[in-house]
């Protein structure tokens, strides 16, 4: 029987070819140097940072070079998939500002190189599963379960490498006509890879990121559909990315090993193969190592995770890009207010061990992030934050915007702005002191000064506050109480004779604070007065116990 004969049997249904599909799909008509980049996750419900960063990557090279970035949507896996799987991957990659230009989006498909999602294109991976049988480079298999358990209890036997490959590949050699019966009988079967591989011979491969590699030939027979008729990863991914005509493949290294086979497959059909880029594993401290970030040991690996807790999108971003490319965090130090977006990104300046990823670094440069940002911008995300995570918060927010906004702009657009938050869930308790309904007093009056002083410089205060007085003359009035109950009015004057003070202005200010705040810490007292407004300010002050 011919090799005709077989890939008729096998794909009764296929009507194309694939000249076909190479018109359909012809090369873009891009710029010099576009790149073609796509993110391809599997709808499994579990969205994760290594997508994320991947995704961060794809995004700067396609978008840096005048290309396109699209979504490919890998579901031959039915049994992993769950429902909205496909929704949750754009909304988490919208949340943090990635945009496709094509692929599987929202209303349907978008772009010419569809479908986009990879179980609507069995028809294509047919036509091209039986151009490989027409050419006697694929052949079917039909191996149950306990024969290849036996057969890798023999090699094991052996101590020879496992798989499906030289002596071992039972099936490579099965005369077409047996092979027919088989078909014919209703027999199972996965077609597979007919490796003319060598593993004595290298091939010499350049990864964008790291660079010239050499890797044994793959002789491993390996399986391009499975009994259902579903395409490997291998398979599939070879097919889509030459007729979607993407330039470079941005993938996590725990693809590297099987990179020889994907080589081969794409000299088999004939194409070229793309730039194939590694993304080295984000890992995390343990002890004096470091190891992979974990799904089941951290709960950090799921993007949901930050959304849930109130990392800002910005932050991770902002820290990814540390993590991404070397030189990110100069080009920041000498840019602070520039978009990211301004970064020359490079995949030269990737490392490929793997990457530390830690949630103290950032939540550091989230501060410096969110302290960089507008009031309103913050106002808008905490709100939207709140509203899913926070509903009573959520709705003492949006009930006087402006007075939010208001506190939201303490010490916010000069300089040196402060710092104090890091995550949308750090607002409630930052902005507490604001609210009466969520106002708590957290610190006690500091240890060492008599009560009745405490409760004096209080009350004095009081006598004396007029909330139309500018921040000179509010300050004014602190020494002025300070002095007349005998504390020095300056910090420098008490310490040059601490003896002859029960303390200095600085200690009125701090029996002021905690009256106020409740705390130790708090932003500019003058302007919390000022918003807090007579009234509450002068009730705090009164109602606290000393
Ligand atoms: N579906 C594969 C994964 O999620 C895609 C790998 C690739 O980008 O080629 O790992």
């Amino acid at each position: 029987m011919s090799f005709e004969r077989l890939a008729e049997l096998l794909f009764p249904d296929v009507e194309r070819d694939a000249e076909y599909y190479e018109r359909l799909y012809p090369p873009r008509k891009l710029p010099e140097g576009a790149k073609v980049t796509r993110l391809a996750p599997s709808p499994t419900g579990f969205i994760h940072l290594g997508n994320l960063y991947g995704a961060l990557t794809d995004e700067r090279l396609a978008h840096q070079s005048g290309g396109v970035f699209f979504l490919r949507i890998e579901d031959t896996d039915a049994k992993r998939e769950v429902p909205n799987g496909t929704e949750l991957i754009r909304s988490s990659l919208r949340s943090f500002g990635l945009n496709f230009d094509e692929g599987a989006l929202e209303g349907g498909d978008r772009g010419d190189y569809g479908p986009y999602r990879q179980r609507q294109r069995a028809q294509i991976y047919h036509t091209f599963a039986k151009k490989l049988v027409l050419e006697g480079k694929a052949y079917p298999c039909f191996c149950s379960e306990e024969e290849l358990a036996e057969m890798r209890a023999e090699q094991e036997r052996e101590k020879v490498n496992f798989g499906y490959y030289g002596k071992w590949a039972k099936y490579r050699d099965l005369p077409a006509e047996e092979a027919e019966c088989r078909i014919r009988a209703g027999q199972p079967y996965v077609l597979r890879f007919r490796s003319e591989g060598d593993p004595s011979h290298y091939l010499h491969l350049t990864d964008q990121i790291r660079g010239k590699i050499d890797m044994p030939e793959n002789d491993q027979d390996f399986v391009l559909l499975k009994s259902d008729g579903i395409p490997t990863y291998h398979f599939a991914h070879v097919v889509d990315d030459h007729l979607m005509r993407v330039t470079h493949v941005v993938r996590g290294e725990e693809w590297l090993a099987t990179w020889p086979i994907h080589v081969q497959l794409f000299a088999a059909l004939g194409w070229k193969c793309p730039k194939y880029c590694h993304t080295a594993h984000l890992m995390k401290a343990e002890g004096s190592g470091k190891r992979k970030l974990s799904k089941r040991k951290d709960p950090e690996l799921a993007l949901s995770f930050y959304r849930e807790n109130g990392y800002p999108a910005e932050s991770v971003r902002e820290y990814l890009m540390t993590l991404l490319n070397s030189n990110f965090e100069e080009w920041r130090l000498a840019n602070p207010a520039a978009d990211i977006d301004g970064f020359r990104f490079a995949l030269s300046k990737m490392g490929i061990s793997g990457a530390l990823f830690d949630l103290d670094k950032l939540r550091d440069v989230s501060k410096n992030v969110v302290a960089a940002m507008p009031a309103q911008q913050v106002y808008d995300a905490v709100a939207e934050w709140a509203k899913e995570y926070d509903r009573p918060f959520y709705d003492l927010l949006t009930a006087d915007p402006a007075y939010a906004l208001r506190v939201l702009s303490i010490g916010r657009g000069g300089k040196k702005p402060r710092k104090d938050i890091a995550l949308w869930s750090d607002v409630k308790p930052y902005m507490s002191l604001f609210y009466d309904e969520l106002f708590t007093r957290e610190e006690p009056m500091p240890q060492g000064f008599d009560a009745s002083l405490v409760k004096k410089a209080l009350s004095l205060f009081c006598e004396t506050y007029d909330e139309h007085d500018t921040q000179e003359q509010w300050f004014a009035k602190v020494k002025a109480v300070a002095s007349a109950l005998g504390f020095a009015p300056e910090v420098k004057q008490y310490k040059q004779s601490p003896e002859s003070y029960p303390g200095h202005v600085g200690d009125v200010s701090m029996f002021l604070r905690i009256a106020l705040t409740g705390r130790s810490s708090s932003p500019d007292m003058y302007e919390i007065m000022q918003i807090l407004g007579r009234e509450r300010t002068l009730a705090r002050l009164n109602g606290c116990p000393v």
